[in-house]
């Protein structure tokens, strides 16, 4: 079977189950064949077996299992964090709260300190701590996700320090230059609502942030002075809508407060400094 001849098959399996994600079967193609996306197309002669597991996993996908669960990885700044049920998927838009950190905080120099509170498959932390060689700590309150962070620091060589901690709570008195979180943000009954590849894959804990998705930025921005050093800053991934509601949280303890959009053009960063 040539790769147009299997293309068309998988495309119609995607379509019969409602998967709008037609690239995913390339992407699939590429993880199993080992070769670039570009070369798929002049495979005239892909190996029974090759074709077999290549169905196996587009099957599988079918049922709207995200192909970052499947594969059991995910590119996240250009490095594969190993996922699982236990995380959320790295998101490109998350990418920009990297950019604008990297932007805003080239001014601490070396040394700085940075935590990740809810810190998941650690794809954040690590890419500061790589991209900054920055003294990071990340936390979680599940200790499934952060096995997966552990995993994902060693594997790309990162010095985190990784421990269980519900918000600020086992911090003692340790102090940061950067907090950054992208805490669980939307709204309870919204949930029921998103993708089935988001609600009934990816872990609750980690999307669910209560009434009106804004109870992590309540806590974390009621705590967060006695955890930041002098002109230290704090950085928030937010939901679509929220920019003026978590910026209005930020007014009292914070300064210079901005909102950045994704590549979607959506508020999607909202960051301060300590007043
Ligand atoms: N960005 C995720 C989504 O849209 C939500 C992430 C979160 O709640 N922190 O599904």
């Amino acid at each position: 079977m040539n790769y147009f001849e299997l293309h068309k098959e998988l495309e119609e399996l995607f379509e019969q189950n409602g998967i709008i994600e037609i690239a995913d079967i390339d992407w699939i193609m590429v993880q199993v064949l080992g070769v670039s996306r570009g070369k798929l197309p002049f495979l005239k002669d892909i190996s029974l077996s090759d074709e077999q597991t290549i169905k196996k996993i587009a099957t599988l996908r079918a049922t709207h299992k995200p192909l970052a669960y499947i594969l059991g990885e995910s590119n996240f700044f250009g490095r594969d964090f190993a996922v699982n049920n236990n995380v959320l998927i790295p998101r490109m838009d998350t990418e920009v709260l990297i950019e604008t950190i990297l932007k805003e905080c080239q001014h601490f120099g070396k040394n700085k300190t940075i935590l990740d509170i809810g810190t998941g498959s650690g794809a954040i932390i690590i890419t500061l701590a790589l991209e900054l060689g920055a003294n990071c700590i990340g936390v979680d309150i599940n200790e499934d996700a952060l096995a997966v962070a552990k995993t994902n620091a060693k594997k790309l060589g990162a010095d985190v320090q990784f421990f269980k901690s519900n918000l600020f709570e086992n911090l003692k008195s340790k102090k940061f230059d950067i907090i950054v979180s992208n805490p669980p943000y939307i709204e309870t009954a919204k949930i029921n609502e998103l993708d089935a590849e988001v609600k009934d894959f990816e872990p609750h804990l980690a999307l669910d942030g209560g009434l009106k998705g804004l109870d992590f930025y309540e806590k974390i921005v009621r705590d967060a002075k006695y955890f930041l050093n002098k002109n230290g800053m704090l950085f928030f991934e937010i939901g679509y809508n929220q920019a003026n509601d978590v910026s209005k949280l930020m007014e009292k303890d914070f300064e210079d407060i901005k909102v950045v959009k994704d590549y979607g053009r959506n508020d999607r960063v909202v960051f301060g400094k300590l007043r």
